[in-house]
C-alpha cells in the first residue's frame, strides 16, 4: 500500500465520467488507513442471550435502543463499523475528503467518489462510507458508530404537510408527527439554524450567493435546521480548532467534533441507562426465526475486515436498524434462505432513491463552492415547478471550481425499484430502472429550479452563460429509502408483517422517499413513533 498520497487532480464539473450520472465529484487522493485499533474485548460469548437486539446504531438503531433503555430493557446493539470518538483538543481521528485514505471508506481499496484518473489502491479499513455500485444506481451509505450521523450535512429538514401527504400513505397523520416526533428528534440533536455571525464570515460566501440567487429569482428559502454545534463552529473560524466544518469537511467525519452525531446523545444516553451495550466491529450476517424467537449470526471484525470470531444471540425482540440498505439486504437474504420463511412478497420492494439529484452550474464569479459547510440554506420550489415539488440545497465540495455552486436536489420519485437474492454471489441485490420518463421527469425538476437560480446571475451575459453551464445527474443517492416498507411488508409501526416481536426501525421502512426533504430527520422521527407504539403495547421493563 502507497503511504499518504497528496496528489490533486482538479476537476472540472461535468467533465467526469465519475460521479456516474451526478456530474460532481471532489478530487482524491489516496492513502493508507492506520489500523490502530483491535476488535476489542475477547470475552464476548460465543453464543448469547439478551431480551433486546438493535442491528445498526444510525438515526433508527440509536432511537431504539435509546427508548429500549430507558424503558428498563436490557438491550445489545450489534454496529458493524468501529467507534470514532473525536478527542478535545487533539488532532481528530477522521481523514479529510482533500487527503482521503482508508478510514474514510468502508473495506475498499478504490476511491469513493472518483472513478476516472489514477487508482491509488487505499488500504482496506473499517472507514466510514460505503459505495454499493448496484444495478442502475451507486448508493452511498455509512457505517460506525452512530452511523449516517458520523457523514451526514447535519441537515434535519421537516418536509411540508402537502408533500408528507403526497409521498406517505393516508394511515400516517402528518399533524402527529409534526407535534410529536420531528421536534423530539430536533430537540435531542440539538439542531439549530446557523446564526447570523457565522453566516455572514468569510468561509460561508456560498451560502450567501446561493440565499442572494434565491431571493432575486423569488424561491423560497430558509435557514435549514443542522444539527451543528455553533460554538465549535466559531472556534473553528478563530482558529482555536481543526478547519473541518469551515473547510467544507463532512463526509469524512468532522475532526473538529462540530457535528451532534448521535453517540453524542440518543447513543450516549442509552448506555447511560445502564441497559444498553453497544458493540462495535460486529457485522451481522444471518437471522433466523428460533419459536417465537430470533438468533441472530455476527461475524466479529478487526479493522481491515478480517473475520475475527463468530457468534450467535438469542433474542426475545429483533431491532433492524441497518439502514435500507443493511436491513433489506438481511431481510431479502433471510426470506430467499428460508431463515424467515414468512416474510411476505413486499421485502425487498418499494425502494427508492429520495428524488435524488445532484446539480451545478458556474456563476462566472467567485461563489466559495469549497469552503463553509454543512449544508445550511435550502431551496422549495413545490408550488411552481412544473415537474412536482423540487427542493434543493448548495452545500461545499471540496476542489471543485470557485465559480460553482453545487446542488443536492430532492424531489419525489415515480418510479420504484426492487431487491432480488444472489445465490451464486451470496447477497441481495438491488435493481433500479434506469431512463425512464419518471427519471427523466426527476432530472427535469432540478433542472428547472437551477435554472431559475441561474438566470438570477448577474448581468444578463452571465445568467446566459450559467444557464448554459448546468449540470444535473441522477446516477448515484446518499439517501436510500424502503425495501420493507410501512403498509407492504411492515405495518404503519414498523412491525414486520409474519411476524411479532420483528421490528424495522430504519430507512427501509420509508416507502421511496422523505418528501422531497433529506431523510435523516423524517427516519428519525418514524422511529421515535414507532417504538412509541411498540413499548406501550408489546415490550414491558
Ligand atoms: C455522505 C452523506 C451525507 C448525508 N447527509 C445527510 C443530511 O445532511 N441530512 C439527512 O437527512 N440525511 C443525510 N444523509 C442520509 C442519512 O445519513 C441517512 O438517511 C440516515 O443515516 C439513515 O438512517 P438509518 O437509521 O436508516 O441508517 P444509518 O444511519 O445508515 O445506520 C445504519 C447503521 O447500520 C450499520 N449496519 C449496516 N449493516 C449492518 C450489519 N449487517 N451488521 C451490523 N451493522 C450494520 C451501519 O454500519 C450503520 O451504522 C447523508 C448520507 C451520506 C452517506
Amino acid at each position: 500500500m502507497r503511504p499518504l498520497n497528496t496528489t490533486r487532480r482538479r476537476l472540472l464539473l461535468g467533465g467526469l465520467a465519475s460521479l456516474a450520472a451526478a456530474g460532481l465529484a471532489p478530487a482524491m487522493a489516496a492513502g493508507s488507513g492506520k489500523a490502530t485499533r483491535s476488535a476489542g474485548e475477547t470475552t464476548i460469548p460465543r453464543r448469547q442471550r439478551v431480551k433486546a437486539l438493535v442491528i445498526g446504531s444510525g438515526f433508527g438503531g440509536a432511537i431504539a435502543a435509546y427508548r429500549l433503555g430507558q424503558k428498563g430493557i436490557d438491550t445489545l446493539v450489534l454496529e458493524r463499523g468501529r467507534r470514532w470518538d473525536v478527542p478535545a483538543g487533539k488532532p481528530g481521528p477522521f481523514a479529510t475528503s482533500r487527503n482521503p485514505d482508508g478510514r474514510a471508506l468502508w473495506l475498499s481499496e478504490v476511491d469513493l467518489l472518483v472513478n476516472d484518473g489514477p487508482k491509488d489502491p487505499l488500504n482496506r479499513y473499517v472507514g466510514l462510507v460505503e459505495r454499493y455500485n448496484e444495478d442502475g444506481i451507486i448508493v452511498w451509505a455509512s457505517s460506525g458508530v452512530g452511523g449516517g450521523s458520523l457523514v451526514y450535512n447535519t441537515v434535519l429538514l421537516q418536509p411540508s404537510k402537502r408533500n408528507f401527504g403526497l409521498a406517505f400513505p393516508a394511515a400516517v397523520s402528518y399533524d402527529e408527527m409534526d407535534r410529536e416526533y420531528y421536534p423530539r428528534v430536533v430537540e435531542m440533536m440539538d439542531a439549530s439554524p446557523i446564526p447570523d455571525d457565522i453566516l455572514m464570515s468569510s468561509p460561508y460566501l456560498g451560502a450567501r450567493v446561493f440565499q442572494e440567487l434565491a431571493n432575486r429569482a423569488g424561491l423560497r428559502n430558509e435557514r435549514i435546521n443542522t444539527a451543528s454545534n455553533w460554538h465549535v463552529v466559531r472556534k473553528e473560524l478563530r482558529g482555536q480548532l481543526q478547519a473541518s466544518a469551515t473547510a467544507g469537511e463532512i463526509w469524512y467525519g468532522a475532526n473538529s467534533g462540530y457535528k451532534n452525531s448521535l453517540d453524542r446523545n440518543y447513543l450516549k444516553y442509552a448506555q447511560e441507562s445502564g441497559r444498553v451495550k453497544v458493540q462495535e466491529l460486529s457485522n451481522v450476517v444471518d437471522i433466523r426465526e428460533n419459536g417465537n424467537r430470533y438468533l441472530v449470526d455476527y461475524n466479529r471484525i478487526d479493522e481491515r475486515g478480517n473475520v475475527i470470531s463468530s457468534h450467535t444471540v438469542d433474542c426475545d425482540y429483533l431491532f433492524l436498524g441497518a439502514g435500507s440498505m443493511g436491513t433489506t439486504s438481511l431481510l431479502v437474504r433471510a426470506k430467499a434462505r428460508g431463515t424467515l420463511p414468512r416474510l411476505n412478497a413486499e421485502v425487498g420492494r418499494h425502494w427508492g432513491n429520495n428524488g435524488d439529484t445532484f446539480g451545478s452550474f458556474r456563476t462566472g464569479k467567485p461563489a466559495g463552492s469549497s469552503t463553509g459547510g454543512p449544508a445550511h440554506i435550502v431551496g422549495l420550489d413545490y408550488e411552481t415547478n412544473p415537474h412536482g415539488p423540487q427542493t434543493v440545497i448548495a452545500f461545499p465540495q471540496p476542489n471543485n471550481p470557485e465559480d460553482a455552486l453545487i446542488f443536492l436536489g430532492m424531489s419525489i420519485p415515480q418510479d420504484s425499484g426492487y431487491w432480488d437474492y444472489d445465490a451464486k454471489e451470496g447477497r441481495a441485490r438491488l435493481h433500479w430502472p434506469t431512463n425512464t420518463p419518471g427519471q427523466k421527469n426527476t432530472e427535469q425538476g432540478m433542472e428547472y429550479t437551477l435554472a431559475r437560480l441561474a438566470s438570477a446571475v448577474t448581468p444578463e451575459a452571465d445568467a446566459k452563460r450559467a444557464r448554459e453551464s448546468i449540470k444535473v445527474g441522477a446516477g448515484a443517492t446518499a439517501h436510500p429509502c424502503g425495501g420493507a416498507v410501512m403498509g407492504k411488508a411492515c405495518d404503519f409501526y414498523g412491525r414486520v408483517q409474519g411476524y411479532k416481536g420483528l421490528y424495522v426501525v430504519d430507512g427501509a421502512l420509508i416507502p421511496l422517499a422523505t418528501a422531497a426533504a433529506n431523510p435523516a430527520l423524517t427516519i428519525g422521527a418514524f422511529a421515535e413513533r414507532c417504538m412509541e407504539e411498540i413499548l406501550k403495547t408489546e415490550l414491558r421493563g
